[in-house]
């Protein structure tokens, strides 16, 4: 499989660990550049540009997600953007390249497509995914409190081999729902803000006298 995997590049957008909002456990998460659904409220705008981002080969990025995993004890890996089934035949590469290495490692899938044309277009990766959260971001009919899904209008399917592990994880009582990174010149908001999170956390640093230039939202 490294050698498909060798042919193929991923346009991503960041990889940030330990991530342990997006999914159970601790996790190393890419966010793939390029997205054209344009949801409105989307949170992620930086992520729409497919032409953005850094290109990355298959197997190198692979055999960093590998020593991520072992170095930090990682429990997993969560995809997100940008729109991974966009770039379907470099994410299943990637899922499998990467479980060669970490045999049996869980794998979250977030698309904003449904979760029949997300089947259409990447079936490879659906199926290798241990969750899938499935639909657009709809603002008008957002769930705060839940983890994995931000609007009521999202399909959520998990093995059954992994429903114990998410049921349980979904089930924690007021945990944590954002978290922030500090990476090179950035500073990013992982997880899933509730409707005005975003504004509120921007005013607050603002009123400490930190402010945000280049904002995704
Ligand atoms: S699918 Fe995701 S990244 Fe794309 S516009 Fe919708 S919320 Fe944003």
């Amino acid at each position: 499989m490294d050698a498909h995997a060798d042919a193929l590049t991923l346009r991503v957008a960041r990889v940030l660990a330990p991530v342990t909002v997006l999914g159970p456990g601790r996790r190393v998460a890419v966010w793939v550049q390029g997205c054209a659904l344009a949801c409105p409220g989307c949170a992620s705008r930086d992520t729409w540009d497919a032409a953005a981002g850094t290109l990355v080969p298959v197997t190198a990025l692979a055999d960093r997600l590998a020593d991520a995993v072992a170095a930090d004890g990682l429990d997993g890996l969560t995809l997100t953007g940008g729109e991974p089934t966009d770039q379907a035949a470099a994410l299943t590469a990637l899922v499998v390249a990467l479980r060669e290495r970490r045999p049996g490692l869980d794998v979250l899938l977030f698309t904003g497509r449904e979760l029949s044309a997300a089947r259409a277009l990447a079936p490879g990766l659906v199926a290798a995914s241990t969750c899938v959260v499935a639909g657009p971001y709809r603002r008008d009919r957002a769930t705060p409190g839940h983890r994995l899904l931000a609007t009521a209008n999202q399909e959520l399917r998990i093995a059954p081999e992994a429903s114990g592990r998410y049921e349980d994880w979904l089930a924690e009582p007021e945990p944590p729902r954002l978290q922030v990174f500090a990476e090179g010149d950035g500073l990013y908001l992982v997880g899933l803000p509730a409707p005005g999170d975003l504004d509120r956390f921007r005013r607050e640093l603002g009123e400490r006298g930190v402010e945000l230039e280049g904002v995704s939202w």
